[in-house]
């Protein structure tokens, strides 16, 4: 079920709190050997949250929307006393002392469940979850494949019903991509939207936290509760967060919709196109004037992403030292052996492999030539989308150029790993929101998804297209075989 069918069985008393998280419990005993994702389960913890759910009911009055609603968390966000680890051998043993504000923010809307911590790519960094120094996540629509990633763990949860919604986070893709790769709806906020307080940081310039869910309902629903201004992030803005119900219309009559030439590209899956040929063909049919526009500095997206995220993470990853928190090697002699070995020991490859390239764009000399230039793009990207949103209001364009992949079919080749977020990374270059949504499956039963962009916090225009589609298309009704 979604949140909004169980908060609707809660509230005329055909269930309770306990009985649906005893069901998800129920679910994840049967699946979770099979599908790997969750690394840390809080079972007994969810179950005192349902009997405070259930005596919340008990109460009578209005019940808070997420009340008895079972609830994944991406392990890259900070729960307080329960190990966060962002798949990384660095932080096995992290166990933080406060909540990420969206986490609290969950907690605070009252009676919500948490059911654990969600395996990921090592510090967010993949499009597989595959990096994860712990376990391998497996596609719930194929065991063989990938969930994509790198909020992988949350998206095969959703996806298998071993929670009912999750929260991921997305610095280039790694909610959309996961997402589609699923069968399911995911959301990158406006950069700015929603607090990034206690989500341990990759590309600070780049990183939100959005939902992952079975509808976009649900998706509203929790952006409604995550969004909005908070001191403890001063890249959060302060604009008033707006009714996102309100904006669930089945009606897209009228709305402009773009079609970025440049996004279809050679190399694409051709049922993947037709896919999305068949998208265009239902918004025309609910009457959206779709038209094609052009984003001319598209090609340079990937390159520029590769620059500036590993640029970030070089230095975010810098705090990883053995000295405060997390491992720390138990053989140093002196303390530079001790951050050499530990930061050894630590990290896996992909991250190490991102510490070198963004050390060595950030160093004397190619500064200019590498960080500088890249930024110098990004404006050009931001000009490219400004002059699209004077003439559309939305833009549609596809998720991922290939359904779900095999596990093991690119993990040891970087570049195809990163040729995979081609359609997603210039959303967050460009700061905006952007929803992925299923749009049915390929002859091999494998999940399509789609994108939608929108402008600078305008969530809600994007809630409603993305509606709209969802009611005529029935696809987001599927369910994996598992
Ligand atoms: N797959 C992209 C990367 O590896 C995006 C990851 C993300 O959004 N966290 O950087």
């Amino acid at each position: 079920m979604t949140i909004h069918e169980i908060r609707d069985q809660l509230r005329k008393r055909e269930v309770s709190a306990r009985e649906v998280t005893q069901a998800v419990l129920r679910r994840i005993e049967e699946v979770e050997e099979k599908v790997h994702a969750y690394l840390t389960l809080t079972s007994e913890e969810a179950l005192k949250q349902a009997e405070e759910a259930d005596r919340l009911l008990a109460g009578g009055g209005e019940v808070p929307p997420l009340t008895g609603v079972p609830l994944a968390i991406k392990d890259n966000l900070c729960t307080r006393g329960i190990r966060t680890t962002c798949a990384s051998k660095i932080l096995h043993n992290f166990i933080p002392p406060y909540d990420a504000t969206v986490v609290r923010r969950l907690k605070e809307s009252g009676g919500t469940i948490l059911l654990g911590k969600t395996n990921m790519d090592q510090f967010a960094m993949g499009s597989s979850t595959e990096t994860s120094s712990f376990k391998i996540t497996r596609n719930p629509w194929d065991l063989e494949r990938v969930p994509g990633g790198s909020s992988g763990g949350s998206a095969a949860a959703v996806a298998a019903g071993e929670c009912i919604a999750a929260l991921g986070s997305d610095t280039g893709g790694s909610i959309r991509q996961p997402a589609s790769h699923c069968g399911i709806v995911g959301l990158k906020p406006t950069y700015g939207r929603v607090s990034r307080f206690g989500l341990v940081a990759f590309a600070s310039s780049l990183d939100q936290i959005g939902p992952m869910t079975r509808d976009v309902a649900d998706t509203a629903l929790l952006l409604q509760i995550i969004s909005g201004k908070d001191p403890y992030d001063s890249t959060s803005v302060d604009i008033p967060v707006p009714d996102y119900e309100q904006a669930l219309i089945p009606e897209a009559k009228g709305l402009k919709v773009g079609i970025p030439k440049e996004y279809f590209v050679a190399g694409m899956d051709p049922q993947v196109e037709e896919r999305i040929r068949e998208v265009i063909r239902t918004y025309e049919a609910l009457g959206a004037l779709c038209q094609e526009v052009s984003l001319p500095h598209t090609p340079y997206a990937l390159a520029t992403y590769y620059i500036l995220a590993t640029a970030e993470a070089s230095s975010n990853l810098a705090r990883y030292d053995g000295v405060k928190y997390g491992h720390r090697t138990p053989e140093a002699k002196n303390l530079l052996e001790m951050y050499c070995k530990t930061r050894e020991e630590g990290f896996g490859t992909e991250v190490k492999r991102r510490i070198m390239l963004g050390t060595y764009t950030l160093s004397a000399g190619y500064y200019e030539a590498y960080y500088r230039k890249a930024q110098q793009v990004r404006t050009l990207f931001r000009q490219d989308f400004q002059k699209a949103f004077e003439e559309v209001d939305l833009l549609l364009i596809p998720t991922s150029p290939t359904p779900a992949f095999k596990i093991g079919e690119k993990v040891d080749d970087p570049l195809q790993m990163y040729l995979s977020d081609i359609f997603t990374i210039s959303a967050n270059l460009g700061g905006l929101p952007a929803i992925c949504l299923p749009c049915g499956l390929t002859r091999e039963g494998l999940p399509v998804g789609f994108q939608l962009m929108g402008r600078l916090f305008d969530e809600a225009t994007l809630l409603r297209a993305a509606y709209a589609y969802e009611q005529a298309s029935g696809y987001h009704r599927l369910r994996p075989p598992i």
